[in-house]
């Protein structure tokens, strides 16, 4: 007798394979069998009409601080996620030498936008080293299965002390050589790449650049010697590329003998610069080496409402009156006072504003089903136009709909032209893997780690304004080939041997609800989640994490150490 059967679903695999009708069994946390007519099974779930498919694989998150503390690891659990990777792009917290988690969180809260307040609060900075910090993941069950990466902005630190805070300063020899030793030691604890970041969006909350924007290639090359000893690990890069750049991060990787990963975005000011670095990722695949761009499955968009970081409003004087007040407070101030509406939305002449209010043409409000692909007539600015108000009046309006809780969304990446043609080239380029969703950061500004169910609905299903896309390669894309990229080859695929991660999905139910801002980090924080309909079941190593849509609380999640073992 099998420990669980999902009879008559339709199996999407995740090797990309075209669908079948067939049963999935489950024995010991592992899948013991997909065919017809399977043996019995101590549960059974019967899944006609519903798509079984493998537990995604979300590679790109920043939950280094959350899951120390969040054994449930929202928003991505809700959307079929079972594995997240984080310490990305460069920034995470081991080691940290005791005392010295400030400048981390400051680090932290000013790359990814996570409060400080919350982290101070959330982690408990019990751990020094790489390997110590895996243990005190180890020592909490949670829902999901958790893979941490050794980030360069922290290693740095560690090593160099104050002076690795300044991206100018240069590690001297001995420096180098201990960097080189901790790589080796993180990764063979179990960690699963090193990160640095060499963009200049990255700063501290401090105001300083991310410590490893411009180190030189001696440095990168003593990560990368410590990867080479470990003979494990992917190198993975946030970069604003550009002359020359590409080259040096390929020559460490090259010299670690291991993949290098980087992050791929369409920027306005350069919107063919992600392919020149795409062409550059496929000319190192030539030469028969692991490399691939992690894109993403939509805009990069930044949600706004007035409890959010960014808004129209949010530099305004008449609003840093209000600032003090509560939300509730706010709302109540802003709906029973016209006057204070009418100075709001009076321009108060450029200065930090300027960006937003040259935006309103590719401002967009949120409604009960996000659009993805927004088209321009839909904008804040060409509703101003039809309906003879301004744009201020409009996007002001929209965010203090449903009782203070509207939302718009500003796409400002992958949108340079105001459609998702784009996206669609990045994500079916086949040196492309899913990524950049950045669950767990950016939390008052995005809320990207619902891209799993939007990847399926918009590109299955939905898309009016272009090509779709099959299931069958959507689902590989989430699962087996963001598994592949880190060499987790346990897990991502429904075949026997394999990890027992799985999903069974109602597709046409398969929704994403509004986004919503919610308190309850530590300390009361604030963040943007966004919920889904249309998972009925998710289960990791067998165990029922979701239940139509709601957690279990079943906790069977572990730390991912180091590559998985095939089957
Ligand atoms: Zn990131």
């Amino acid at each position: 007798m099998f420990d669980l059967v999902i009879r008559n679903g339709t199996v999407i695999d995740g090797s990309g394979r075209p669908r079948k009708v067939a049963d999935v069994a489950v024995q010991d946390g592992r899948i013991a069998a997909v065919g017809p007519k399977l043996g019995r099974g101590r549960r059974e779930i019967e899944a006609d009409g519903l798509l079984v498919t493998p537990g995604f694989v979300d590679i790109h998150t920043h939950y280094d601080g959350q899951a120390t503390w969040d054994p449930f690891i929202t928003p991505s659990s809700w959307h079929g996620v079972t594995t997240t990777v984080f310490g990305n792009c460069g920034v995470g917290f081991a080691p940290v030498r005791p005392g010295q988690s400030a400048y981390l969180i400051n680090l932290m809260e000013g790359v990814e936008d996570i409060p400080g307040t919350v982290l101070s609060e959330g982690v408990k900075f019990d751990w020094e080293s790489f390997p110590q910090y895996l243990d005190a993941l180890a020592s909490l069950p949670r829902a999901v299965d958790v893979g941490a990466q050794l980030p360069h902005g922290a290693l740095r630190f560690y090593v160099m002390g104050e002076r690795g805070a300044d991206h100018a300063e240069v590690p001297n020899q001995g420096e180098r050589e201990q960097m080189t030793q901790l790589v080796e030691q993180a990764l063979r604890a179990g960690a699963l790449g090193v990160t640095t970041s060499r963009t200049t969006k990255h700063k501290a909350r401090d105001g300083r650049f991310t410590p490893s924007l411009s180190a030189r290639e001696a440095e990168l090359f003593s990560l990368a010697e410590g990867m080479r000893r470990a003979g494990s690990g992917v190198l993975q890069v946030n970069s604003d590329f550009g002359p020359g750049e590409f080259e040096v991060l390929d020559a460490a990787a090259k010299l670690a003998g291991r993949p290098l990963s980087v992050l791929l975005v369409q920027v306005d000011a350069q919107p063919r610069l992600w392919r020149e670095t795409l062409d550059q990722v496929h000319g190192v695949r030539a030469e028969g080496r692991a490399a691939n761009a992690q894109v993403g499955s939509r805009p990069i968009g930044v949600i706004m409402g007035l409890e959010t970081t960014a808004h129209p409003f949010a530099a305004h004087p008449v609003w840093r009156e209000l600032r003090d007040l509560s939300p509730a407070e706010r709302y109540g101030h802003l709906t029973g006072d016209a006057e204070l509406r009418r100075r709001l939305v009076q321009p108060d002449g450029g200065g930090p504003r300027a960006f937003m209010a040259e935006a309103f043409h590719k401002m967009f409000p949120i409604g009960d089903r996000p659009d993805f692909e927004p088209a321009a007539e839909n904008s804040i600015a060409s509703i101003a136009r039809r309906s003879g108000r301004t744009p201020q009046e409009v996007a002001l309006s929209e965010m203090m709909a449903r009782d203070g809780k509207g939302l718009l969304m500003l796409p400002f990446e992958n949108y340079a032209h105001g459609n998702l043609d784009v996206v669609h080239e990045m994500i079916t380029d086949p040196a492309t893997v899913l990524g950049v969703a950045d669950g767990g950061a950016h939390v008052g500004v995005i809320c990207d780690a619902s891209s799993p169910t939007s990847l399926l609905t918009l590109w299955g299903r939905d898309r009016a304004r272009g090509p779709r896309l099959d299931l069958e390669f959507l689902v590989a894309k989430q699962t087996r080939g963001t598994a592949e990229a880190y060499g987790l080859d346990d897990r991502g695929l429904l075949e026997p041997g394999h990890k027992a991660d799985i999903n069974v999905i109602d597709f046409e139910a398969l929704a994403l609800k509004r986004p919503e801002v919610v308190y309850d980090l530590p300390a009361g924080g604030r963040r943007l989640i966004q919920r889904a309909t249309g998972y009925r079941h998710t289960f990791n190593a067998g165990v029922e994490t979701v239940h139509n849509d709601e957690l279990t609380g079943e906790r069977p999640g572990r730390v991912v150490r180091g590559a998985g073992k095939a089957p």
